[in-house]
């Protein structure tokens, strides 16, 4: 799924295409991607809006709009923007086509259909739960402490949690943990400062470089997670140290990549390069 480096791209791209234009059109093809807002209402809060700012806060897009509404969006699992001619025909998954005031058309495809968008007033009050930006000022070494301190869980799945650290999904969580050389499913307890600040320094350079690439791009067919606006995939896949190389070599060590299922998510590691936690991993 999109996570931080791809929804980072996805609104640097869209912001020059979006931002001094007005909603003039909007063509809802899926209606349960409004996130329960009737299609009638969605239509009447959206028309005649202009977007003043295209914004990221965790995996959220955030559009604000001129009269103080935000239009979140959540593109979970495949969910893609991109910005159309009219006359281009439209794709089989895109579920909503915005018309804008420039004659451009906003498409949002999405062929597993999970995405939300979220007309709202108070975008504080879904964001709030959100931990810190691993990129800003706010995220340090001690606060990562902080939040996982005494915690059983597994620190895969609690890089996965949002409310510990925004923007964090499969993919990055996976590769900054390999970096940071510390088994997945050690628990958050058992991570000593000085690991933090390994795994805080991993994270911050794994998505500042995937950022920088342009993302991930999973899967080469016509359903991909991910690809920019103007259709280019990313490239940071081919710089995937253990994300989706079960059986391979590691690069660093030689030493077969594994994977295990931890939070329901499966999850890659080099059993040599991030040793420890074999006493839990026996469970
Ligand atoms: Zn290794």
């Amino acid at each position: 799924m999109p996570e931080l480096p791809e929804v980072e791209n996805t609104v640097r791209d869209l912001k020059p295409l979006l931002v001094g234009r007005r909603f003039e059109g909007v063509d809802i093809r899926w209606p349960r991607l409004l996130s329960g807002m009737p299609p009638e209402e969605f239509t009447e809060r959206l028309l005649g809006r202009q977007i003043v700012n295209a914004d990221r806060r965790g995996k959220y897009l955030l559009f604000a709009l001129d009269d103080g509404q935000t239009l979140m969006v959540h593109l979970r699992m495949t969910g893609q923007l991109h910005v159309a001619a009219p006359e281009e025909p439209a794709g089989v998954h895109d579920h909503l086509v915005f018309a804008l005031s420039d004659g451009a058309e906003l498409r949002y495809q999405d062929p597993r259909k999970f995405g939300r968008f979220l007309l709202t007033r108070t975008p504080q009050a879904a964001l709030e739960k959100l931990g810190p930006e691993p990129l800003s000022e706010s995220f340090t070494p001690v606060e990562l402490f902080a939040r996982i301190q005494g915690r059983r869980a597994a620190i895969k799945g609690l890089l996965l949690n949002q409310s510990v650290v925004a923007g964090l999904g499969n993919i990055y969580a996976d590769e900054a943990l390999f970096q940071a050389g510390i088994h997945p499913l050690s628990p958050g307890y058992a991570l000593t400062l000085a690991d933090c600040n390994r795994l805080h320094s991993a994270i911050r350079q794994t998505l500042a470089t995937a950022i920088r690439e342009g993302g991930s791009t999973l899967g080469r067919s016509s359903i991909t997670n991910y690809r920019r606006p103007a259709g280019m995939t990313g490239r940071y896949q081919d710089r995937h140290q253990v994300y989706g190389r079960a059986g391979e070599p590691c690069r660093v060590c030689g030493a077969t990549i594994q994977r295990v299922r931890i939070a329901q998510r499966s999850t890659h590691f080099c059993p040599h390069c991030q040793a420890g936690a074999e006493a839990i991993n026996r469970d």
